[in-house]
């Protein structure tokens, strides 16, 4: 959990990078909806609702290897929160 914590705090010191056009964010289930029940930087967490929408989300798989290979810093991307992706990326390397 520390080495998760120390990373999630690396990926969000670090200037933002160059994020490439994701055209199929045209499909998300997420369209219209507040993106601040999907953001996990503060005292909350996603919301349940916004985790019902990621898992019936025609796009969640390429949502979620966006946020993996952007190394997004914030917010659930394809059902995952940053905390999530970065267990998952840690566990996989090791
Ligand atoms: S997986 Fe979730 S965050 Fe990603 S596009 Fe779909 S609804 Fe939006």
């Amino acid at each position: 959990m520390k080495a998760v914590t120390k990373e999630l705090q690396r990926l969000r010191r670090r200037p933002q990078p160059y994020i490439p056009s994701m055209p199929w964010a045209a499909r998300a289930g997420c369209q219209g909806h507040d993106p601040a029940d999907w953001m996990d930087d503060g005292p909350g967490l996603p919301t349940g609702a916004a985790r019902a929408i990621c898992a019936a989300c025609p796009v969640s798989a390429a949502c979620l290897a966006h946020a993996l290979a952007h190394d997004e810093p914030w917010g659930m991307w394809g059902g995952l929160t940053t905390r999530e992706r970065v267990a998952r990326r840690l566990r996989q390397a090791a």
